[in-house]
């Protein structure tokens, strides 16, 4: 069969006195002007609760720039019973047409929307122009077209078939609804969560992050654009609580497309487990959740490439990735070199407004995201088992603003080398070169989670070992690379552990999920 090329959408440099840096400075303006007010869309119609909800800008936090309305039960319902509806006949079209309605939003989010949808992750999830583009448009822009390829691929893989009979594989939709239910630092997994469903003939319920909902919102608005039918997927954000305990307990609940805390997610299944004997189907449950990813170097590592790669690990979009590296192993013959190398280039990361393209850092989201994150740095700075090499410092009076802070422990279990804390804080562990075998396996075990992992070696012997021995602890294992940055149709993303269901973003493992396959046999 012949299936049409991808190629990963290309991103934007925004030189000075480029086209698409005056069209981003002018989205930036524009939604600056007024304060949005952002309604559900249940059905495909526009719903207002008065339960309202806001969108501030982390850099600038007294700034309100959209205010939202919240579902409360009988949008839920609404919702779920809009979705129902829309089911019989989205399930029905060919899929070449559901898959136009995709490839048509990304040409959408490559064109006209490219700039207001990455002024709208700046303004309102605190991105840096770069960290934005790389986001919500490009990845936003390769999830869309990956997954219409992969449509491609799947529907035309079909079974073998004995002489005197045909077999055949009818990929059908789950039956029910999917639950979407997406973080706040990508604009792109958003999309993501609640169109991978629908592509493959599903109708969904989206609730975005609260603090993602305005870059959402326009996603959405998007999506219409393109010509997604009403009802497909309904667009309800609010709490977390009232909705999930609603949508969870329906017996027509076919699945939960899930990005965000572990803790959360551990909620969520729980939940699912107690509704079980109400549901018509078992749920697929599909889950990216926390991580405590590392960098681990072994005395070969190029330190240039190293240090470059904990620095881009640990603090671009102030370490809110749940990919972000926030433990490293360093070996203490090269440690000095490291250490003055790293305080060197971290001097010189300017942290401020991204508004100012000059920035290399924004704001963390939120204050309580703030609080935790402080919380961190300062039992770091009381406690006589680590040092902070540089930064620590942290002042909410403007924004939520926190420096590139690199910690030091002469313990390999310190509360920072075992707890996420999103946010731009590395704690590095010094290692006597010869304990090289035994600290890979403390490595292994020091946290719950098994999302992704950096090795630094240029000793193909220490590589394979690492390799080896790190094996179920990084869904996505990076050799001399960071461990962020995963590129849609590259790097499959996802990790098992605590870090969620490892059923890789972007694949067509992860479509899968959402179809419920018919085996026809025929006796010719
Ligand atoms: N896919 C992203 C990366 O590779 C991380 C996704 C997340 O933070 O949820 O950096």
């Amino acid at each position: 069969s012949k299936i049409w090329g991808f190629e990963n959408e290309k991103v934007l440099d925004y030189m000075p006195g480029s086209k698409e840096r005056m069209e981003l400075k002018r989205a930036l303006q524009s939604l600056k002007e007024e304060v949005l007010e952002i309604p559900l869309i249940i059905g495909g119609k526009e719903v207002r609760t008065g339960n309202m909800g806001q969108c501030i800008i982390p850099h600038n936090n007294k700034k309100v720039i959209a205010r939202y309305h919240m579902a409360g039960e009988a949008e839920v319902k609404m919702a779920i019973q809009s979705a129902l509806e829309a089911k019989r006949e989205w399930e029905k079209l060919h899929w070449e047409h559901r898959v136009a309605i995709f490839m048509k939003a990304a040409e959408l989010a490559s064109t006209s929307w490219r700039a207001r949808i990455n002024a709208a992750t700046m303004l309102c999830q605190g991105k840096t122009f770069i960290q934005a583009e790389i986001d919500s448009a490009c990845e936003m822009i390769d999830f869309l077209r990956y997954n219409a390829r992969c449509i491609y691929e799947i529907y035309s893989e079909q079974p073998m078939s004995a002489k005197g009979t045909w077999n055949r594989m009818e990929y059908r939709p789950l039956e029910g609804f999917v639950f979407a239910v997406s973080p706040f630092n990508f604009t792109a997994i958003g999309c993501n969560l609640a169109t991978a469903p629908a592509i493959c003939g599903n109708v969904v319920l989206w609730k975005p992050s609260s603090d993602a909902v305005y870059s959402s919102y326009m996603v959405f608005k998007l999506l219409q654009e393109a010509g997604l039918p009403d009802g497909v997927i309904n667009f309800i954000p609010g709490s977390g609580g009232i909705i999930g305990n609603m949508v969870l307990s329906h017996e027509s609940l076919a699945g939960v497309h899930y990005t965000g805390s572990t803790e959360v997610f551990r909620t969520m299944w729980k939940n699912v487990a107690n509704n079980l004997d109400k549901y018509r189907t078992f749920p697929r449950l599909v889950g990216e959740t926390g991580g405590k990813d590392y960098i681990f170097a072994h005395n070969s590592a190029n330190i240039d490439a190293l240090v470059a790669s904990m620095i881009r690990g640990a603090f671009e979009y102030q370490g809110q990735k749940c990919s972000a590296a926030s433990r490293a192993y360093i070996p203490r013959s090269i440690w000095p070199e490291v250490k003055e190398k790293l305080v060197r280039d971290i001097k010189t990361i300017k942290v401020g407004d991204v508004e100012d393209f000059g920035n290399f850092m924004g704001a963390v989201i939120n204050q309580k995201a703030f609080n935790t994150i402080k919380g961190y740095i300062d039992y770091a700075k009381e406690s006589n088992e680590a040092e902070i090499i540089i930064g620590g410092n942290c002042d909410d009076s403007v924004g939520y603003f926190v420096e590139p802070t690199v910690i030091a422990t002469t313990n390999p279990y310190f509360k920072t080398m075992v707890e996420e804390i999103f946010g731009p804080v590395i704690t590095v562990y010094v290692y006597e070169d010869e304990d090289f075998e035994d600290i890979i396996k403390i490595c292994d075990k020091t946290s719950p989670y098994g999302l992704t992992g950096a090795i630094f070696a240029r000793d193909r012997y220490a590589i394979a070992k690492l390799e080896e021995e790190l094996t179920h602890n990084a869904g996505n294992f990076y050799i001399n690379d960071k461990p962020t940055g995963a590129v849609v149709g590259q790097q499959p993303f996802g990790g098992a552990r605590a870090s969620g269901t490892n059923d890789k973003a972007g694949s067509k493992y992860n479509l899968l999920r959402w179809m419920s396959p018919r085996t026809i046999k025929e006796n010719l």
